[in-house]
């Protein structure tokens, strides 16, 4: 029996997460994700996905399954249905529930993007100029990303679920264990029968870590004959997570005490809410003052209330608000802002404050406005929380550039900044080891996916130190046949 891996994205890079396997005539995908980087790259890899749009209309593809709702593992699923795919795509209804606004927002993205592409296009031959680039029509639309979510079918951690054939002669079945990776993350096992015989496959999704704030601890890994594993931080060591709740409350403490605000880039899913239980906490005993604190990010909102609703993916910090009858993303000092004018009432507030907001890189968003209006001012703090890519603003307060660009307009870097990195979803090298130890034992090989080349071979030579195991770097479109 032979199953084929047939890898097609997040393969020696970080983003587009997608791998097909076929068995016996059955096709089931793992992840349908976006490719994110350069324009021209993007267009090309987005628009040509594992199967072809004949192969989907024709029925050629029996299942998705989504590990979880990061853009990267799921933000091509509107353009697989917009190809014609009407099958079912199976993730925990947390998942479900983070993917309604999400990839609405990534469809908006692609409009505004299209949009502005055909608006310059029109202004420069208008004036005489040769035409620019032909416009981009959307990736995908919000139909197609709506169309998307009413193909999304529920399943229980733990429940073997039947993807695609039957469990007696031919055919693929799943069970998914939590990832600790994000709200509704999953390791996906997917056991593929022929003839009777079965071969296990362990897809780590992406691998998570312990004592994050908000989520339980990663399930350990499963049984399996072959791991295809992420490797994003398979070459670094983060910081440890339980420094920074202080370092978070000395930030607080000295910004207050000289009057200055608090600007916070974060990411709307996860980190904003990982923030807001954080500092819900400092306040409750009482390490900081009751400042006020302002969530302004209309796609934080709406996933900041999935956040509430999925009770079952909690651990025990927000179990103990609720324990006391409180919400550990709402009391009366946070304001959770929804239009641009109270967003822009910000400017006017002269008391120290607390304001989070997207995007997490500061390339585009509400926090561009926050910046521009706060970042000449030494009494303020610009509080980095996540990781910036090269080039982008984010990177360059990092990088503590004394000048930069915002919003078209040069400004003085005078405020303070600093970041905050250890809350990172992703396990780094010695946690990914760790977390493998489990299925180590029964694997016949290992693929590594969603890393930096650099990253992936510093890491599968200590895999196969540690180990003694073979271990693969596939690039886009290899194959492989598994027994
Ligand atoms: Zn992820």
């Amino acid at each position: 029996m032979a199953i084929r891996l047939h890898f097609w994205g997040a393969d020696q890079t970080v983003t587009g997460s997608s791998h097909h396997i076929e068995c016996a005539g059955q096709n089931v995908l793992l992840d349908c994700g976006l490719f994110q980087g350069r324009r021209q790259d993007t267009v090309d890899i987005n628009s040509h996905l594992a199967l072809t749009p004949q192969q989907l209309a024709a029925g050629g593809l029996n299942a998705v399954v989504l590990s979880h709702a990061h853009i990267d593992h799921s933000g091509d699923l509107p353009l697989l249905s917009k190809q014609g795919y009407r099958g079912p795509i199976y993730a925990t209804p947390a998942t479900i529930d983070l993917c309604v606004p999400m990839l609405k927002d990534s469809a908006h993205i692609q409009e505004s993007d299209a949009q502005f592409l055909t608006k310059i296009n029109s202004r420069r031959s208008s004036i005489g100029m040769p035409p620019g680039p032909a416009p981009v029509p959307p990736l995908y639309t919000q139909d197609d990303a709506a169309q998307a979510c009413q193909q999304f079918k529920p399943v229980k951690l733990h429940e073997p679920q039947l993807l695609a054939g039957s469990t007696k002669d031919a055919g693929f079945t799943m069970t998914t264990s939590n990832a600790g990776h994000m709200l509704g993350s999953t390791n996906v096992l997917i056991d593929a029968i022929e003839n009777g015989q079965k071969t296990r496959l362990l897809f780590s999704g992406d691998v998570g870590r312990k004592n994050l704030p908000i989520i339980r601890d990663p399930d350990p890994a499963p049984a399996a004959d072959y791991l295809i594993m992420e490797s994003t931080y398979g070459d670094r060591l983060h910081a440890p997570i339980g420094d920074v709740k202080q370092k978070l409350a000395g930030i607080v403490q000295r910004v207050t005490a000289r009057g200055g605000h608090i600007i916070v880039p974060a990411f709307a899913v996860e980190r904003i809410q990982q923030l807001v239980m954080l500092l819900h906490e400092l306040i409750d005993a009482t390490q900081i003052a009751d400042l006020p604190i302002f969530v302004d990010s209309p796609l934080a909102v709406a996933v900041t209330t999935v956040f509430r609703n999925h009770t079952e993916e909690w651990d025990e910090g927000p179990a103990a608000f609720a324990a006391k009858g409180e919400d550990p993303f709402g009391w009366k000092r946070l304001r959770y802002t929804q239009t641009v004018h109270e967003s822009k009432a910000l400017n006017d507030l002269r008391i120290p404050f607390i304001v989070m907001s997207a995007s997490g890189m500061c390339e585009a968003g509400r926090i561009l406005h926050h910046l521009k209006n706060g970042i000449e001012d030494p009494r303020n703090f610009i509080l980095i929380t996540g990781y910036q890519a090269e080039n982008t603003l984010g990177r360059k307060l990092l990088d503590k550039l004394p000048e930069v660009n915002i919003l078209g307009e040069p400004m003085r870097v005078r405020a303070e900044v600093d970041s905050i990195d250890s809350l990172s979803g992703h396990a780094d090298q010695q946690e990914l080891l760790d977390w493998m130890a489990p299925v180590a034992p029964t694997l016949k090989k290992v693929f590594l996916v969603h890393g930096e080349l650099p990253a992936m071979t510093v890491l599968k030579a200590k895999i196969e130190e540690r180990y003694k195991l073979e271990v693969v770097c596939p690039r886009r479109g290899d194959r492989f046949e598994v027994s």
